[in-house]
């Protein structure tokens, strides 16, 4: 799950339009981009590997060379895409079978394909937009994709007949347990209102925001290339800046008013970093961990001085927007990437960051080093300022 997660993406991204990854050079890899790309001796960390960046649209191969995508190219350039706006497309692209793996050549000869990513994020969100159901077990996706025999096209009447069977997918999805179907829905579980707990994925929308990212969602077409390497290059070349992608508006995401405007405009969904610090799931998780009352900015603590509120202190999201959650494979999200802060140092780091962000001039942190240095910046002026007396 590791090689999946955003930031390596784009770790991997960079090296991969700096360097020419031939069949050789295991220690350039490993020292260039910090990752251990555990292999065998005998095997290069592009023979084990490359799968994944094929499947991810970042690379094609010629002849045992690397080439970089123009998504690579892309996710290289700070702050040009987000997360969201990434997965979304390969949610779009992802096909079954893939150019990435072998088994390919079975489309030019006429099969259709499938597009599992569209289905299951479809799936997660008919279930939210008709039931109101934010909680669906993995093992009932990967079921209700073998069961349904559905492409990924299919409109929401469509999905929603899929749903009064949804716990006969749940014992088909557990019988067949493919462990690549797994990973994929906890790849896509980055995708700012999901969340993955380890076996099921939760999603934080309204019912009117899941029917409209539902609607938006369109798997790309054809003509495909019959040559696999060829077919990874158009896909990639389809993707833009962002400006084709209606999900989410981030253009104008200044961090601080992410705070004072609510996450739903015009029926659109805004702004990641919002959703991920309301996203109640993942609350109660953080606090059932860790039961703090005390703010980490300025330590008060707040049972103190608010004994009669269960729980007042809320949950600062420290990476930058363009990095997604942290998932972890065992434990769905990793909480590390969490800070229990009370409302008034919430408000004040936001704008903290604003200020910087402002002289820099720039939307969003470079990386998360630099997003956690800042953070400790607005918390050492905030200490400062904190009167004891
Ligand atoms: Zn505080
Ligand atoms: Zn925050």
């Amino acid at each position: 799950m590791r090689y999946f997660q955003y930031d390596v993406l784009r770790e991997v991204s960079r090296f991969v339009t700096t360097h020419p990854w031939t069949r050789g050079d295991s220690a350039l890899i490993r020292r260039e981009t910090g990752l251990p790309f555990a292999a065998p001796e005998t095997h290069t960390p592009w023979r084990n590997y490359s799968r994944i960046f094929k499947l991810c649209l970042l690379v094609s191969e010629n002849d045992g060379v690397a080439i970089p995508t123009p998504i690579a190219q892309i996710l290289t350039q700070t702050g040009a895409v987000t997360c969201d706006e990434y997965l979304h497309f390969l949610v779009e692209a992802t096909t079954d079978p893939s150019p990435a793996l072998t088994g390919w050549k079975a489309v030019s000869e006429g099969q259709p394909v499938r597009h599992p990513l569209c289905f299951a994020l479809k799936y997660l969100l008919a279930k939210v937009a008709g039931l109101n159901e934010p909680i669906t077990p993995i093992y009932e996706v990967i079921g209700a994709y073998i069961d349904s025999r559905f492409l990924g096209v299919e409109d929401d009447t469509a999905f929603l007949n899929l749903m009064p069977k949804r716990a006969t997918y749940e014992q088909i999805g557990r019988n067949a347990d493919p462990r690549q179907a797994r990973e994929s829905i906890k790849f896509i579980s980055q995708i700012s209102y999901l969340h993955s707990d380890g076996s099921n994925i939760i999603t934080s929308l309204s019912q009117e925001d899941a029917m409209n990212i539902f609607k938006d969602i369109q798997p790309i077409a054809g003509p495909r290339k019959a040559d696999g390497n060829l077919e990874i290059q158009r896909l990639a070349a389809l993707f833009k800046d962002g400006s084709e992608h209606d999900f989410f508006d981030y253009k104008n995401t200044i961090i601080s008013d992410v705070i004072e405007s609510g996450f739903s405009e015009g029926g659109k969904v805004k702004k990641t970093h919002i959703v991920i610090e309301r996203n109640s799931k993942l609350r109660d998780l953080f606090f059932n961990r860790t039961p703090t009352t005390i703010c980490d900015a300025c330590s008060i603590d707040t049972h103190k001085k608010y004994p009669w509120v269960e729980r007042v202190l809320d949950l600062h999201h420290i990476l930058p927007l363009s990095s997604g959650t942290r998932v972890d494979s065992r434990t769905g999200t990793m909480l590390d990437d969490l800070m229990p802060v009370c409302p008034t140092c919430h408000r004040a780091i936001h704008r903290f960051y604003d200020g910087y962000l402002k002289t820099e001039t720039r939307k969003d942190f470079l990386n998360e080093k630099e997003a956690r240095d800042i953070y400790v910046q607005a918390k050492e002026t905030i200490t400062k300022g904190v009167c004891y007396a």
